[in-house]
């Protein structure tokens, strides 16, 4: 804090300050050996704080429904438990130096429903955590912007130029600009100042330091202003939703948990409207409440619909990467031909519905001629072009149905479904033309040509087989007729 500020808060005679019966309960707040006795008996010295302290204990917001009534001051006490009972009479109790009227009645009522609404936020987010000091959150969250009074009274002209967004983290900037120094810092002189119990003082002081993790206690104070912004509408549609953020970023609330608490607190409005005596809504306000709450809950919307694409991205990505790795173990690596497991697969399955839909079904086992004497004369590495060469040409010419597969070396099966011997043959032998005058390599400028066998074999019609693998038994028999007869043909069975 600016030396020169604070010797000004030092000499301003107008701070709010506490009244009699606040001292006396902060005096109790500090003392371990407070007793309920005692305790009523300050509580009862002010009436106006006996009746609100009788009526929190029997409200819906702390009582269960089947407990019987309070009616004295120590009964309540009793029900509320002692500590919590002190810490609301403290907040009650201090709720007038905070309200006054001054030359800043109008900012300060505006302020003081705020506190209200951060003490109620402050409790219910208190709640969600888990936590176990609800009360003292409560006042927390009441409390932690009583720097903004200091400021409000000591310049109060000043203090005007924020606007409608006192004690909030819209005004910080602008406070330090103003007066060199912001409401939590001024805060924190002021509750050591009025002695409040050093949770409190922490709290005041620490509320926008801007690092809440592993400090839930914190958190839940710092998002409850934001809350009460929220509720408040204090600032533009950007300035809401940056707050939105800052929320999410304190306490991890959603838009949609954040909607879900300020429904619950416009369920507590009433009653809080009844302690503080405060009006807190209107009901035109509440409809632009949920209004607002729709509107946050379109940007939380928008969100998870970009995470879900994300996601949805990502299972594509590997759907398409499976695919690719199970076509992998499918194909021969050199040719891209299906290779033996693939083809046992298909064989197998297109026998068995070639056999039920009483269809043709045709294959032929293809051996390149002297297909050694290459590797022989140009090495490997040519060989392998061939093969590769070879395998292109050979599925050119099959229909998309057909497969074409690498059994082994130079050998090669093709299945021809609903493919009669006469059409087969015709197929094979246009292939094979086709294959003789293509060039599968050039060596050295010059083209080098194959031919293969083929033996072909057909299940349908007269030639009945027991099961694929006689089907492919007999086609590698004709394969063997064909290069024995010569090769470069087309071969079938006995013939
Ligand atoms: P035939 O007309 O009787 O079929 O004679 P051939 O020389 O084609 O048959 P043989 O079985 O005697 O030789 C086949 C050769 O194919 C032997 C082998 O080295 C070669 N081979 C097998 N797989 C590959 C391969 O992946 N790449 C290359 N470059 N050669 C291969
Ligand atoms: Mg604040
Ligand atoms: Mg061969």
């Amino acid at each position: 804090m600016h030396p020169e500020f604070e010797i000004l808060l030092d000499r301003c005679g107008d701070l709010p300050s506490p009244p009699g019966v606040a001292l006396r309960v902060i005096a109790l707040a500090q003392d371990p050996a407070a007793h309920l006795a005692a305790t009523a008996e300050v509580i009862n010295h002010d009436p106006a704080l006996s009746a609100r302290i009788l009526r929190i204990a029997n409200s819906p917001l702390f009582a269960s429904a089947t407990r019987r009534p309070a009616a004295t001051v120590s009964r309540a006490l009793a029900l509320l438990g002692l500590n919590a009972a002190i810490t609301l009479a403290l907040g009650f109790s201090l709720a007038a130096a905070m309200r006054g009227g001054g030359q800043v009645a109008a900012a300060r009522e505006h302020f003081w429903r705020r506190s209200v609404l951060s003490a109620m936020a402050s409790r219910l987010l208190a709640e969600r955590a888990g936590l176990e000091q609800l009360e003292e959150l409560m006042l927390g969250g009441l409390l932690q912007d009583i720097g903004a009074l200091a400021l409000m009274q000591v310049l109060p002209d000043r203090y005007a130029e924020i606007g409608n967004v006192p004690a909030s983290i819209l005004s910080l900037e602008r406070e330090r600009e103003l007066f060199g120094s912001d409401h939590a810092e001024v805060g924190a002189w002021l509750a050591a100042r009025w002695n409040l119990p050093a949770y409190l003082q922490r709290i005041v002081a620490r509320h926008e330091c801007g690092h809440y993790e592993g400090d839930p206690e914190l958190a839940c104070v710092a998002g409850s202003g934001l809350l009460a912004d929220l509720w408040l509408r204090a600032g533009t549609p950007e300035q809401l939703r940056a707050i939105a953020t800052e929320l999410e970023r304190r306490t991890g609330l959603t838009g949609l948990e954040t909607a879900r608490l300020l429904e619950r607190m416009s369920a507590s409005a009433p009653e809080l409207e009844a302690l503080f005596e405060v009006r807190l809504e209107h009901p035109r306000e509440l409809r632009a409440l949920h209004g607002r709450v729709q509107e946050l809950m379109v940007v939380r919307n928008l969100i998870e619909i970009r995470n879900a694409a994300d996601a949805r991205r990502e299972i594509d990505v590997l759907k398409a990467r499976t695919r690719d790795l199970s076509e992998q173990v499918r194909r021969d690596p050199l040719t891209g031909a299906y290779n033996r497991l693939q083809l046992e697969e298909v064989l197998e399955r297109e026998f068995e519905e070639a056999l039920r839909h009483d269809r043709p079904l045709s294959i032929a086992f293809i051996d390149l001629d002297d297909f050694k004497r290459i590797n022989d004369r140009h090495g490997h590495l040519v060989g392998d072009q061939v093969l590769q060469e070879f395998t292109r040409c050979l599925a050119a010419q099959l229909r998309q149905s057909d497969l074409l597969a690498r059994y082994g070396g130079e050998e090669f099966l093709i299945v021809l479904g609903n493919c009669d011997a006469a059409a087969a043959r015709v197929t094979l032998e246009r292939i094979l033309a086709e294959i003789s005058r293509t060039p599968m390599a050039l060596i050295d400028g010059v083209p080098l040509y194959i031919t293969f066998s083929a033996g072909l074999a057909c299940q349908g019609g007269s030639d009945q087989f027991a099961s694929a693998d006689a089907l492919l038994r007999a086609a590698d028999e004709a394969l063997y007729g064909a290069k024995r007869d010569g090769r470069n043909q087309v071969a079938t069975p006995g013939g």
